[in-house]
């Protein structure tokens, strides 16, 4: 119980301390919607709830790295295959309006909006992208929290650098729906 409420903090400040840092990085400021705010943090607290269920009891050691790197580039392969589906089939009318509506109430990025998304989303889309890689190849918690860490950090920069691809994709709806690795090439959906 202790331990859950301290992960649980630590996670808060972090999130909190990293987003607002990468907010500053963004001008002219802007005024973002309290329930933005409180709706990243919620749904950064799932993400770290599940991992705190999956790795509670588990060592933090460290495997030997080379094959742990192979995976690791694999499953940014495989994310760009999972995010763009995912996030595509969020795109059609029924889940859009259900669902992805949420995500994109932001039209123009900033970093508070990286995990302003339903619950559903965040779990399916975010949750499969952070959690499929380290079930599948039976990521230590040292491992599968690096992981964790890295894809947060692509996602904020994502939402922060208002002239990416992502940024594009928030203000023109049907282009870069991946995570900009070869799924939006080889599909046709890029905008530059
Ligand atoms: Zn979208
Ligand atoms: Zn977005």
């Amino acid at each position: 119980m202790w331990s859950y409420l301290f992960f649980t903090f630590i996670v808060v400040v972090y999130v909190h301390v990293v987003t607002s840092y990468y907010q500053r990085r963004i001008i002219p400021a802007i005024v973002v919607p309290l329930h933005v705010e409180v709706w990243h943090i919620l749904n950064a607290l799932q993400l770290s709830g599940i991992f705190y269920q999956l790795y509670a009891y588990e060592p933090i050691y460290v495997y030997p790295l080379s094959v742990r790197i192979l995976e690791l580039l694999c499953s940014v392969i495989f994310s760009d295959i999972y995010f763009y589906s995912t996030h595509r089939l969020l795109h059609v009318r029924f889940w859009f309006s259900y669902i992805h509506s949420w995500h994109h109430e932001v039209t123009e990025v900033y970093p508070w909006a990286t995990l302003y998304a339903h619950p559903l989303e965040n779990l399916l889309v975010n949750g499969g992208v952070a959690f499929i890689p380290a079930w599948y190849y039976q990521w230590n918690a040292f491992i599968a929290f690096l992981w964790l860490l890295f894809i947060f950090h692509n996602s904020l920069e994502a939402h922060t650098n208002r002239a990416g691809k992502h940024a594009q994709h928030h203000r023109f709806l049907s282009y870069n729906f991946g995570l900009q690795l070869f799924m939006d090439y080889l599909l046709g959906t890029t905008l530059l």
